[in-house]
């Protein structure tokens, strides 16, 4: 993609780090292990991702949309896979055929599902998700009992098995939040209503990467882990360090290096004027390419083993460092957010200077002018 022997920007994921990850997971849990790859993997390369998940022992893999189930089916995953939001007329038919677990919260969803297995002529593996407290999406706790006969009334007809009931927690990441306790005992509730109508899930899950941590009566069978498999942290302040390490890195090349006067205003709006003569560098990365303008005056990048924190607004393209009088020379590495063990910041500390969360860092990282490299390293525990 770039005519230069070193890219102007580039992300660099390590699958060597993710498959570390995965296995330390699955360790800590003791539950089945879906790593949870939608949004092209938070922003690390879904079939990348997926594969190396597969090697470290994931039985499952989840993804949002049905299309990102069937790009892994067409790379030739051919493993578990649970997809679970879809909008009114979306193509069922593909995705039962490739044997992917659809997920209904509705009886207008199970009608479709009904109508795609009667098209294809093949059994669905259905799951079916309750809104235990979220809001979002799943059965309302009051449109469960008619959910769960209908679906074993299709069960019983032979158009599916259901081969899993699930929901999803609105504070895992506060342990402590008595939202925690209440979807866990409306979880059970409706898992009791389920089995009394006939229903034998294979997989009952609950938990995403902060609970699968933290709370370890949310494991039932499975444990959906996502931003925790990238290495990064789900519930900060709370999660005990298990080694994980962050896949993603972030980098790109110094441009240029140059000396400014007292007094000179940096970037549009002269938002930081120099109250010293410093020298500043430029970093050709900007909103364009995935870095928060928020971050603007507020970050750091590590260059050469120091931080050297974003004066003034971070544009499209590049944004501007302090190097406060050091010349680092042009074509220097510039690491934006990666592991943490060089003296860089990580992408939690840009979420926090960001007011976001990792999640949003990582997966907004990048783009058409970023190369995607993965690397494979060993990883020092
Ligand atoms: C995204 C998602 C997950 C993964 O959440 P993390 O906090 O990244 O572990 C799990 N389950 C569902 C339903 C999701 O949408």
């Amino acid at each position: 993609m770039s005519p230069l022997p070193v890219p102007r920007a580039e992300v660099v994921v390590d699958l060597a780090a993710l498959r570390h990850n995965v296995r330390t997971l699955a360790e800590h849990c003791g539950a089945a292990m879906m790593t949870v790859v939608k949004a092209d993997g938070y922003g690390h390369g879904m079939v990348e991702v997926a594969r190396a998940a597969r090697d470290a022992g994931s039985s499952w893999l989840g993804v949002a949309t049905i299309d990102e189930a069937l790009a892994l089916r067409a790379a030739g995953d051919t493993g578990r896979v649970l997809c679970w939001l879809t909008v009114p007329g979306e193509d069922h038919d593909a995705a039962i055929a490739a044997g992917v677990d659809v997920t209904a919260y509705s009886l207008a969803e199970l009608a479709e599902v009904e109508a795609a297995v009667a098209r294809t002529g093949t059994p669905a593996r259905l799951q079916l998700k309750i809104d235990t407290g979220l809001s979002r999406g799943g059965s309302t706790y009051a449109d469960w009992p008619a959910l769960v006969e209908a679906a074993r009334a299709g069960e019983v007809a032979g158009r599916w098995r259901v081969t899993g009931i699930w929901t999803h927690p609105a504070s895992a990441d506060e342990p402590d939040d008595p939202a925690n306790d209440s979807q866990e005992q409306v979880f059970r509730d409706a898992l009791d209503l389920a089995a009394a109508a006939g229903l034998e899930p294979e997989v009952r899950h609950f938990a995403n990467s902060a609970a699968a941590i933290l709370r370890p009566s949310a494991r039932f069978d499975l444990v959906r882990c996502g931003i925790a498999s990238y290495g990064l942290d789900p519930a900060p302040g709370h999660t005990p360090d298990l080694g994980l390490v962050p896949a993603m890195t972030a980098r790109a090349t110094l441009a240029m290096v140059k000396d400014v006067a007292a007094g000179s205003g940096v970037s549009y709006g002269h938002t930081w004027v120099a109250d010293r003569p410093t020298t500043l560098g430029l970093v050709p990365v900007g909103y364009g390419d995935g870095v928060p303008r928020s971050l603007s005056n507020h970050a750091s990048v590590g260059i050469a083993g120091k931080q050297r924190p974003v004066r003034g607004r971070v544009c499209m393209d590049q944004l501007v460092v302090d190097l406060d009088g050091d010349r680092p020379e042009p074509g220097t590495d510039v690491v934006l957010f990666g592991t943490g063990r060089d003296g860089a910041p990580t992408a939690q500390d840009w979420a926090e200077a960001a007011g976001t969360i990792s999640y949003e860092i990582v997966t907004r990282f990048g783009g058409s002018r970023v190369t995607r490299t993965h690397v494979d390293t060993e990883v020092r525990a």
